[in-house]
């Protein structure tokens, strides 16, 4: 990917004329069988220009599950950037919306006649609730629920290749059912950098535009779009390895720590570990792990495994052993190694 990178052939992208840029651009669009897609430095910067394409004004609301990108890490980045207002309901541990529930979210507030939905959204795979996939068929019927209403529907599918892998289905497929996805290059697919917004030809001019506002608009694009091309050729067919290294590491630490992770929440790359739940101190164990090497992030009860292309089998033993010394001595009282040091 380094060398790619420094052999690429550049032009400048804010002008439309980086060769590189324009190939992952249509490779990007080819994959999800759009008309065109945009290439943009972040997954938050492209679903950004999404809401703004679709929410027609100030004040106006995105639909979506309360734990989806958007509604959480992205809630203020609307506010500040769009005056978007987001409409949400709970979808538990699945992490995504079902028909019914579109349906409650989209129905129009004939009471104040003051909250108008310009947008759903859906996320697959639903990241913030440990990466669970949305079957084809509930995208299927969500979208119909939301045509039947005439909103649009966009998909933030910053592991859409994970759901793809998972389900076993096109990643095409999924973009068939909505108006505009974005999906990152980077993360489990391997690029340093990079997002794709994919949809219709004639949205395109006002994303790009957006994407200018925004301060997305690249000089030398080709140098990240080299390797964001090799992610996507490549990238997505060893993904079916992270999930299965997430298996091995969910069962392993369940074995260890019975009663800390729930096997059937494990699709893809993530593995959820309710700390809590065993009596570990979530806060505690993320220095201890750190102390051992081992790299994880903290979650509503707990802590968040991921599985990506720079793990390794030897890697998943590293963090089950790790676990295990955790699992023999739960209260250390080893505490705040990895941020002293
Ligand atoms: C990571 C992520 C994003 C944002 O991507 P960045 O490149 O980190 O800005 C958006 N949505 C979901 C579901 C994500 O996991």
């Amino acid at each position: 990917m380094r060398a790619a990178m420094a052999e690429a052939e550049v032009g400048d992208a804010w002008y439309g004329d980086d060769p590189t840029a324009n190939r992952l651009q249509e490779l990007a669009a080819e994959r999800l069988g759009t008309q065109a897609a945009l290439y943009v430095p972040t997954g938050t910067m492209a679903n950004q220009i999404a809401l703004a394409l679709h929410v027609r004004t100030n004040g106006h609301l995105v639909a979506c599950s309360s734990a989806s990108h958007v509604a959480t890490t992205e809630l203020m980045t609307a506010a500040a950037l769009s005056g978007i207002g987001f409409r949400t309901v709970e979808t538990g541990r699945r992490g995504w919306i079902d028909a019914a529930q579109a349906s409650d979210l989209l129905e129009p507030d004939s009471f104040y006649d003051v909250e108008v939905v310009d947008l759903l959204s859906v996320e697959n795979t639903a990241g913030g609730t440990g990466g669970r996939v949305m079957p084809l068929a509930e995208l299927r019927a969500v979208r119909a629920v939301a045509a039947g209403a005439g909103v649009p529907v966009h998909l933030d599918g910053a592991r859409l290749f994970n759901a793809a892998a998972a389900a076993g289905v096109d990643a095409a497929e999924f973009a068939h059912e909505a108006d505009t996805v974005m999906f990152c290059v980077s993360k489990g697919l391997g690029a340093p950098i990079g997002s794709l917004l994919c949809g219709p030809a004639d949205l395109m001019p006002e994303a790009r535009r957006l994407s200018i506002l925004f301060g997305g608009a690249w000089r030398q694009a080709g140098i990240t779009a080299a390797a964001g091309i090799l992610a996507l050729e490549r990238g997505t067919e060893r993904l079916h390895e992270d999930h299965e290294r997430a298996r091995r590491l969910a069962e392993g630490v369940a074995e260890r720590l019975p009663g800390s992770i729930d096997l059937d929440q494990v699709e893809t790359n993530m593995v959820f570990v309710d700390t809590e739940a065993v009596g570990l101190d979530m806060l505690e164990t993320i220095d201890r792990l750190g102390a051992l090497g081992v790299g994880v992030t903290h979650t509503g009860n707990g802590v968040r495994m991921v599985t990506h292309v720079d793990v390794s089998d030897d890697d998943v033993q590293i963090a089950l052993d790790a676990w295990a010394s955790l699992a023999e001595d739960p209260t250390s009282g080893h505490v705040g190694v990895a941020k002293e040091g």
